[in-house]
């Protein structure tokens, strides 16, 4: 029998802070832990898969599913609407599956107060100007929808304090490490 107890993780940080990177890093040396699949506005980027990277929805299909109460959480992030889906959440736990969510500070703070045991993680950048060295590496942004991350993770950064856990990415191999570790002392708890 596993002596892991389910937890719900949820990870946040600056748009280009690595929390994509990392989570795929982490989930390969912790494969039992579980992903929800956010659904979002947004248009995939070169590489995204439908239902794997998000569950890209029209706008209407998006308030369509707002209205239907299938969300969690839902918030504007950027320029567009993200949330997660009740339906991924209870697939992960109801199947005794520690589950991390990948969202934005907005949306951590309301899975915390609906679920007060959730373990908050947040990843920084070593700096903004490397911030912005990998949002333009990753070659996602128009310069618009790069100035208003930027602009956003000023403002997302004041929030970091109020995470139970806090980690740089600075090297990835040691964030994964570390990360990895974080993970694995709140299952055991
Ligand atoms: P996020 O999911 O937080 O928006 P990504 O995981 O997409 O960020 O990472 C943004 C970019 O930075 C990607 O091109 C990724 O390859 C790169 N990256 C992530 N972590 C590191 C790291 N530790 N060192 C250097 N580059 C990194
Ligand atoms: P990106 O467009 O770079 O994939 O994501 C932009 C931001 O949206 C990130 O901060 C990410 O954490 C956030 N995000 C992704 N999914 C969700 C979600 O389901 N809910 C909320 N509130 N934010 C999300």
């Amino acid at each position: 029998m596993s002596s892991r107890t389910p937890k719900l993780f949820v990870i946040s940080g600056p748009s280009g802070a690595g929390k994509g990177t990392l989570v795929a890093q982490v989930r390969e040396r912790l494969p039992h832990l579980g992903l929800a699949v956010s659904a979002t506005t947004r248009a995939p980027r070169a590489g995204e898969i439908d239902g794997v990277t998000y569950h890209f929805l029209t706008d209407d299909e998006f308030t369509r599913r707002v209205d239907n109460g299938d969300f969690l959480e839902w918030a504007q992030v950027h320029d567009h609407r993200y949330g997660t889906l009740v339906s991924e959440v209870e697939r992960n736990l109801d199947a005794g599956r520690s589950l991390i969510l990948e969202i934005d500070v907005q949306g951590a703070l309301a899975v915390k107060r609906r679920f007060p045991s959730a373990v908050l993680i947040f990843i920084e950048p070593p700096s903004l100007e490397i911030l912005r060295e990998r949002l333009v590496g990753r070659g996602s942004e128009t310069e618009e929808s790069l100035a208003l991350r930027m602009a956003d993770a000023e403002e997302e950064l004041k929030v970091a304090g109020v995470y139970g856990a806090r980690l740089v990415n600075d090297d990835l191999a040691r964030a994964t490490d570390e990360l990895v570790e974080t993970l694995t002392s709140y299952e055991r708890c």
